[in-house]
């Protein structure tokens, strides 16, 4: 079992990491890309730099965590829970730990089709795990094309009476073995009275959903923080002067909690946080 697993290896997750090892931790990193900073072409705010792209920045943390022999994983983290520890599960593993950093930057996987935002808590959910119960034997869709809609779908399927993975006119993820209904027509629009009823795609046809699961692109920072519980509010993980989420042993950093959303402001927080743990786990507080 880790002391500490971060989820993401930007400017605070890494951050986080130097900290935590420096002090004596057992660290474990697992990202999935670049993140945020594949998008920022040019940085030149940043101290030490002149001028410096995302990519060599992230490239150089990543050599800062080979240097301290810091464990990475590359993966995406598509489950968090606890009971008596964290447990974190990718795509292709399941890890232990004492304590999680969310280090996932910004959260944007609310997709742009008419009725998602309506009736979201009235038939669409973002979570499998925390709703599935509400949709026992009913008729239900995951929306989504990856590896994270499929294990979403594949929480439902014992549960619901059908599941149906509605891409979106985007391509199913590949090389996966699965026995699930897929459709991959183009959605128009969400339709129904009180609450979901029905999936209205381009070509006029319908599809009939007491459902809908949203789970686009990977696991964001506000979906893995629903699956365990931890406030989300504006879109921001909520968290004390610490850093530390409602959930105790569960902190975040970085864009992730809003504010300022610069380099200079995730490293910091990263700092932080790594620090904090350091302290409770020298003061024996888990
Ligand atoms: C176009 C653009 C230009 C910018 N220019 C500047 C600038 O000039 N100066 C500046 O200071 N800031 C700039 N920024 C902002 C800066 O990039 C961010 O503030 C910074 O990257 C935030 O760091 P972070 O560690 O919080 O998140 P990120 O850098 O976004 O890192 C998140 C990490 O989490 C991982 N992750 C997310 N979800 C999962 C999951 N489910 N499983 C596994 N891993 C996951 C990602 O793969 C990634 O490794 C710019 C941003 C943009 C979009």
């Amino acid at each position: 079992m880790y002391d500490v697993i971060i989820i993401g290896a930007g400017p605070a997750g890494v951050s986080a990491a130097v900290y935590a090892k420096r002090g004596g931790l057992n660290v474990l990193v697992i990202a999935k890309d670049t993140g945020t900073l594949e998008k920022a072409k040019k940085i030149e705010n940043y101290y030490g730099f002149k001028s410096i792209t995302g990519e060599e920045l992230y490239r150089n943390g990543l050599e800062q965590l080979k240097h301290l022999n810091i464990e990475l994983v590359k993966d995406e983290v598509v489950q968090l829970n606890y009971t008596k520890k964290f447990e974190v599960t990718t795509v292709n593993n399941v890890f232990e730990s004492k304590y999680v950093v969310l280090a996932t930057g910004v959260s944007r996987n609310v997709p742009n089709i008419r009725g998602i935002k309506e009736f979201e808590g009235k038939g669409v959910s973002y979570c499998a795990i925390c709703d599935a119960f509400f949709y026992r034997n009913k008729n239900v869709a995951v929306l989504g094309s990856g590896n994270y809609a499929i294990h979403e779908a594949e929480i439902l399927k014992p549960v619901a009476k059908s599941v149906t993975l509605l891409t979106n006119n985007e391509k199913l993820v590949e090389n996966r073995d699965i026995d699930l209904n897929v459709n991959e027509k183009k959605i128009r629009e969400v339709r129904g009275y009180d609450k979901v009823d029905e999936v209205v795609f381009d070509d006029d046809t319908k599809e009939k959903v007491n459902g809908i699961f949203v789970a686009i692109g990977t696991a964001s920072t506000n979906d893995l923080a629903r699956k365990i519980g931890a406030r989300v509010e504006n879109n921001n993980i909520v968290v004390n002067e610490n850093l530390e989420t409602n959930v105790p042993g569960l902190y975040a950093c970085g864009d992730c909690t809003g504010g300022i959303l610069q380099i200079s402001k995730a490293t910091y927080e990263g700092t932080k946080v790594g620090l904090e743990i350091i302290n409770k786990i020298k003061n024996g507080k888990k």
